[in-house]
């Protein structure tokens, strides 16, 4: 393959796993699904994104030798679980996005230990922990990733995250080799995981005992209340930044978090092209349809201005922005 060299990134801009030749060695060396020209946008909770090549492993072994073969073709990887929390280019992207669903979604239990595979979607594990008694999880039911995702951003909500309850987590790195790391290895903060150039492929939990009706009484209020106090069903990624760090200024009588400040710099309702502040949830940005990566750039660009110039923080993104080679893009 040839390596000609793109503008200062110094990345090779003919190395694509979009080239016929990667896809066909991939689809030659890996079982599970490899789909060339496929929509981001189907991957992404926020329904944007261009075309990529898409692997799905079907098991541990599949995804190392995926991995090893774009490392030995020089081509970079982009990770995906149930894409709530991404927003992809519209230009698509060239490097290999490596989807984490059937066939890495495998979970058993012995006790309070549960083994749970990564490409199981979060509240589908809520749900399963807590029908069985089990505490910890059951307040994820309402955060639409897949454990590797929550493991990786370090999601949460409720007062939990995965961070309280990771004993053990199973990574392959980007030469396809598999690591198991203990949770004091792992630099977790709020909604960070540290695990960057890790693939999360299994994570072992410990559960709290509990009361199993209680608990799916529980699971059924925190599920309706996230449907009733956002715009859950509607195209978006979530909270689109992380909440302001730090004590809210003098006065401030309202809660000190990013929908709070984003409400009260008045930009609910504000539009860029087909995406909306929501006026439910202001930390929600919603594709109203059709948007574009591009809209949604700009609507969070002038969102952090107005912010920034009306109450005086500078709000840090939690969604994470994609760049053609899988990059994280920053917005300033
Ligand atoms: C309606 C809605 C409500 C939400 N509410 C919450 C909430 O209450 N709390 C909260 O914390 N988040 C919330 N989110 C955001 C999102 O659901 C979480 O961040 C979720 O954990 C992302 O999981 P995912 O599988 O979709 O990850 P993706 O969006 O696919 O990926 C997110 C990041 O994780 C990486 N990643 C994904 N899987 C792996 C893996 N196996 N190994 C390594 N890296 C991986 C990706 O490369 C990317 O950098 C919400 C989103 C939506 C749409």
């Amino acid at each position: 393959m040839a390596r000609d060299v793109e503008g200062d990134s110094g990345r090779a801009e003919s190395v694509s796993a979009r080239s016929p030749e990667f896809v066909a060695a991939l689809m030659g060396a890996v079982r599970g699904e490899v789909k060339a020209g496929a929509s981001l946008a189907r991957h992404s909770t926020y329904r944007i994104g261009g075309s990529a090549t898409i692997f799905t492993p079907a098991s541990a072994a599949d995804l190392s030798a995926g991995v090893q073969a774009a490392s030995a073709a020089g081509i970079p990887l982009f990770v995906v679980g149930l894409g709530s929390n991404v927003l992809f280019p519209d230009a698509g992207l060239d490097a290999l996005v490596v989807r984490m669903g059937k066939g890495l979604d495998a979970v058993r239990h012995e006790a309070d230990r549960w083994w749970l595979g990564a490409g199981l979607p979060a509240p589908h594990a809520a749900r399963k922990t807590a029908q069985q008694g089990w505490a910890g999880l059951h307040m994820m039911v309402g955060v639409p990733g897949t454990v590797g995702g929550g493991v990786f951003m370090n999601a949460g909500c409720h007062g939990g995250q995965w961070a309280d309850v990771v004993e053990q987590v199973t990574v392959v790195n980007a030469q396809g080799a598999a690591r198991t790391l203990s949770k004091g290895e792992i630099p977790f903060s709020y909604r960070r995981s540290g695990l960057d150039g890790a693939i999360v492929v299994e994570v072992e939990v410990r559960l709290r005992e509990g009361n199993r009706e209680e608990l799916d009484r529980e699971v059924e209020r925190l599920f309706e209340w996230r449907q009733r106090g956002t715009p859950f069903n509607q195209p978006c990624c979530g909270s689109v930044f992380k909440n302001p760090e730090g004590p809210a200024p003098a006065g401030w009588n309202r809660p000190w978090t990013a929908g709070s400040v984003i409400e009260e710099a008045g930009l609910k309702g504000t539009a860029e092209g087909a995406v909306i502040v929501s006026p439910m949830h202001a930390n929600y940005f919603v594709n109203t349809g059709g948007a574009t990566a591009a809209e949604v750039r700009a609507l969070i660009a002038r969102a952090r201005e107005t912010v920034r110039e009306r109450i005086g923080v500078v709000l840090e993104t939690e969604v994470k922005v994609i760049g053609r080679f899988g990059e994280y893009v920053t917005i300033r």
